[in-house]
């Protein structure tokens, strides 16, 4: 078995694939009481890890990954064996703290069984869009979004090509904005949110006049804000953002390299700019809304399932390469979701 360990923290600085090391080990051999062996078969880097290669990860449910304890995230799996009434061998399983493993003993209280119908089949959808990062653009529409059928609402979304962006653009396009635009750092990317996901226009940052673009596209002004970024790019929509408008605090990871607390702190004109306007900006957190996670599961699922709701996902193959494609997601390697796979 192979199992990935994380090396080195610090506040500061982006990550770098030599932080993570992967090394042999075996398994303890039999199961005890309660405990379930299962295969690997995707697993999922988030943003949000970059905090926990920090001594205090800033989020009280979050802890810090310990220097040469195997890391661990989202995952999913197959169980092999089970000493845990609630499954059995063959069932898929998933669980937010998978360790970064080939294999794993791990407590079947802990799991979470899926039925594959749910994604097709696709199982890997369940880290994306029928998963944590499917509910996050889901619940963030909805419990801060404001949207409102027939009201004409122009939504920005930043970070719109990543996982939880190009479904928070498709959600607020299908819950009833009549305009939605998203900013991301490619030209293919502006393109796959266009031509394929249904986005009215879309902004590369990297390039584009970011100013100019949103008067362009946005001639009413905007009314709701799905913020996966921060920083330059958020203070630009907001200044153009209308009175009463709301911002989704989803994330903010152009400071995630930086010693600063979350959320960072706001430009003084774009804090002055929200009080003058009246614009809510109010921390979002998906696990706040455990209560709510299965229905809007059942509703990602029938959305993806019929098509109404498409998914892009950028896959790379071994657990040798997750340092790599964690570090390549943080720079924006990713279209759509970033997943691991490790086995079939
Ligand atoms: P993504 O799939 O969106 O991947 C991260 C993307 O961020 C990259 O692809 C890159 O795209 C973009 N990016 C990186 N650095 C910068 C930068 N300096 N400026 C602008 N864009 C940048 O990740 P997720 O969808 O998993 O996460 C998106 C956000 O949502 C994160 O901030 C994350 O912390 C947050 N989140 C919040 C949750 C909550 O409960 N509130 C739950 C899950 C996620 P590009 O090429 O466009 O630069």
């Amino acid at each position: 078995m192979q199992v990935l360990f994380m090396y080195h923290q610090g506040n500061n600085g982006a990550p770098v694939p030599e932080n993570f090391r992967l090394e042999d080990t075996s398994l303890q051999p039999d199961l005890n009481e309660g405990e379930v062996l299962v295969r690997t078969l995707y697993l999922s880097v988030d943003p949000y890890m970059r905090c926990r290669m920090n001594e205090d990860t800033g989020a009280g449910y979050l802890t810090p990954w310990r220097l040469s304890e195997v890391a661990d995230g989202g995952g999913v799996g197959r169980v092999e064996a089970s000493r845990w009434d609630g499954l059995a061998p063959g069932d898929v399983v998933t669980c937010f703290n998978w360790p970064w493993a080939t294999h794993g003993v791990l407590k079947g209280s802990a799991l979470q069984k899926m039925d594959p119908q749910l994604v097709d089949g696709h199982l890997s959808h369940l880290l994306g869009a029928v998963g944590l990062t499917g509910l996050t653009a889901l619940l963030g529409i909805r419990e801060k979004g404001h949207v409102t059928q027939g009201a004409n609402q122009t939504l920005v979304v930043s970070g719109a090509a990543g996982a939880c962006g190009s479904i928070a653009g498709q959600v607020g396009r299908l819950d009833g904005c009549s305009r939605v635009l998203g900013v991301c750092g490619s030209r293919e990317k502006c393109a796959a949110l266009v031509d394929e996901l249904g986005f009215t226009a879309a902004i590369n940052y990297r390039r584009d006049d970011v100013d100019a673009r949103l008067k362009e596209c946005c001639p009413d002004g905007v009314d709701v804000y799905f913020d996966n970024v921060g920083g330059a790019i958020s203070d630009a929509v907001i200044s153009q953002m209308n009175s009463g408008g709301h911002v989704v605090l989803c994330g903010q990871i152009s400071q995630y390299n930086k010693d600063v607390p979350y959320p960072p702190p706001l430009d003084p004109r774009t804090q002055e700019t929200l009080l003058r306007q009246g614009i809510t900006r109010e921390r979002f957190t998906v696990l706040s809304y455990m209560d709510q996670m299965d229905a809007a599961l059942l509703q990602l699922s029938t959305w993806v399932r019929s098509g109404q709701l498409k998914v892009r996902e950028t896959v790379v193959d071994g657990l040798e390469n997750m340092g790599v494609a964690f570090c390549s997601m943080m720079e924006g390697g990713n279209i759509g979701k970033q997943i691991i796979k490790v086995s079939d």
